[in-house]
């Protein structure tokens, strides 16, 4: 593996999110002097927060699975989760609901769930769901340390026994054409290839190693940090200020200061000059570039993700509580495969929206006023470079619209007084210099996955690398908290005891 050259004791880190949360964390563990320079006022990034009228609202990811690579983050700089934050396991970790009116809860324990579709489709399917997890089980294992935590040096270097595996697998077919091999039953087809939506392709196009995507939530678990996910956030950025690390909350890198082919210091909005002998960037890839002066140099253009809508509503705690919601409710619409020629495709609104309803007061009543509760609704929708909505105009119909959809299909009690809390458009998230108004950055296409996506190193400049959703593995809190420690890695070269070695296996 390629490590910078020249020294690297001092390194700015520019970005509090997960990748540079855990890059600073791996960097201070590996005794490098860390500073970590960020534009808002807290950690976190796009797992965002804000707080209105006593509702604490988390307006990134809600579904945290793969606690280990949490684990991996503190015990970096030899700190224990769990004295900084509470992982509670959300159980089930979803529940569906098709527009037959048919539902089924996932259960991560596998018992508990081959029950669940043995009841819902028979067993017949019940054996099929058993195999499939196996199937997802060996593809995690194979992918795992050789492909999705380790650091290429180029499309070459990809070629090992590991990848004839992977293949072997079938990791180079169609995501939607394995699951199906498993599970006849349509709708339970969708319960394990949903997901692709997460990596911003269709089931039907998403290569099939992404399923791993599956096996995060639907077998190793999803968790929920107490307090919000902004616990968690906090939780990672306090471990690392107690291993040393500098942070500069309310400083934004406007340039990067060159000497030679090497970073010698960054530059801040406040005129502030602070001298390294390394960069870790977590910025978007356009940002980045631009920062480094430099432009991209690929065949193809870079295809950007779909975008989400988001509503955050605050109710009656009977609305929510006497319908039993879970934590996580997936409300697939009847034209689910239209839906991704709408949003990817056409770059237009779902004709039927299918839904992710997050009721984050189902783990923690703390984060709603008492007597209230908060929910999450998240509507995919199309990127700014696909889809030519007005959303000044169409915000608040649709938003109006998709309340609607949850009142008719799972909540008949919301009541009059539910309040719409904050709304986040593609529009919002542009505003927010995320490229092509989508949260998911870079889609996981064939050409943007592994040793093709955009590398964490940058030819021609010796003491920088990159980290976060553009760059490997890709998007998503596990991955990117995976892109922290690879970041480390091409700094201080790879320690004996790193994520190879960590301990695969499910907390439950
Ligand atoms: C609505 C939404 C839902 C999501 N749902 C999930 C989910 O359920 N599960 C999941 O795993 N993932 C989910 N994600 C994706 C996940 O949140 C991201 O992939 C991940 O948080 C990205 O982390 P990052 O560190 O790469 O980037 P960021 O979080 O964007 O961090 C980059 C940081 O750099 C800072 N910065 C930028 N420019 C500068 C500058 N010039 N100077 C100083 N600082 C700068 C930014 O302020 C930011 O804090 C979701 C994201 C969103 C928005």
């Amino acid at each position: 593996m390629r490590t910078l050259s020249g020294p690297t004791d001092r390194v700015i880190v520019v970005g509090a999110g997960f990748a540079g949360l855990s890059a600073a964390l791996h960097l201070a563990g590996r005794g490098r002097e860390v500073t970590v320079v960020e534009r808002e006022p807290w950690p976190g990034g796009r797992a965002g927060r804000r707080d209105v009228g006593g509702y604490l609202l988390d307006t990134g990811p809600t579904v945290i699975t793969m606690p280990d690579l949490i684990d991996e983050a503190f015990a970096a700089v030899g700190e224990n989760t769990s004295l900084r934050v509470e992982l509670l396991p959300v159980e089930p970790a979803y529940r569906t609901e098709f527009a037959d009116g048919a539902g089924i809860d996932v259960h991560t324990d596998a018992d508990r769930m081959a029950a669940a579709v043995r009841d819902f489709a028979g067993p017949r399917e019940a054996a099929g769901y058993l195999a499939l997890r196996e199937w997802l089980d060996k593809l995690y294992r194979t992918e795992f340390a050789g492909f999705i935590a380790a650091n290429f040096d180029s499309p070459v270097s990809m070629l090992t026994p590991q990848l004839a595996r992977l293949a072997g697998l079938g990791g180079f077919r169609k995501w939607e054409t394995m699951v199906k091999r498993h599970i006849a039953d349509p709708r339970l087809q969708r319960v394990f290839t949903f997901q692709s939506l997460y990596a911003g392709v269709a089931p039907q196009q998403a290569l099939a190693v992404y399923a791993v995507i599956a096996y995060m939530d639907t077998v190793a678990g999803v968790f929920f940090p107490r307090g919000g996910v902004r616990a968690l956030s906090d939780g990672l950025a306090a471990a690392a200020k107690n291993a040393g690390v500098t942070f500069r909350y309310g400083s934004t890198v406007t340039e990067l200061e060159r000497t030679a082919d090497r970073v010698s210091a960054v530059i801040t909005d406040t005129g502030e000059r602070i001298s390294c002998d390394a960069v870790v960037l977590t910025t978007e890839l356009p940002l980045t570039y631009q920062l480094l002066g430099r432009r991209p140099r690929r065949p193809l253009p870079l295809r950007t993700a779909p975008s989400a809508v988001v509503l955050h509503l605050g109710c009656r705690a009977t609305a929510a509580g006497d319908a039993r919601l879970p934590h996580h409710t997936i409300l697939f619409g009847a034209e689910w495969d239209q839906t991704f020629t709408d949003i990817i495709r056409d770059g237009r609104l779902m004709q039927d929206p299918s839904l992710l309803v997050t009721r984050p007061t189902a783990s923690d009543t703390s984060l709603a006023p008492p007597d209230r509760e908060l929910l999450y609704v998240l509507a995919p929708a199309p990127n700014l470079a696909r889809g030519r909505i007005n959303w000044a105009d169409a915000a608040q119909p649709y938003a109006r619209s998709l309340l609607d959809t949850v009142e008719q299909r799972l909540l008949p009690n919301l009541g009059d007084d539910v309040e719409l809390l904050h709304l986040d458009t593609p529009a919002d998230w542009a505003r927010q210099g995320m490229t092509d108004g989508t949260p998911f950055a870079l889609a996981h296409t064939f050409a943007q996955t592994g040793p093709f996506r955009p590398a964490n190193l940058i030819r021609g400049i010796d003491n920088v690398v990159l980290a976060g959703s553009s760059t490997t593995p890709g998007v998503g809190v596990p991955t990117t908290l995976i892109s922290g420690r690879l970041a480390a890695d091409r700094i201080t070269g790879t320690p004996s005891r790193s994520t190879t070695n960590l301990d695969l296996k499910a907390r439950h």
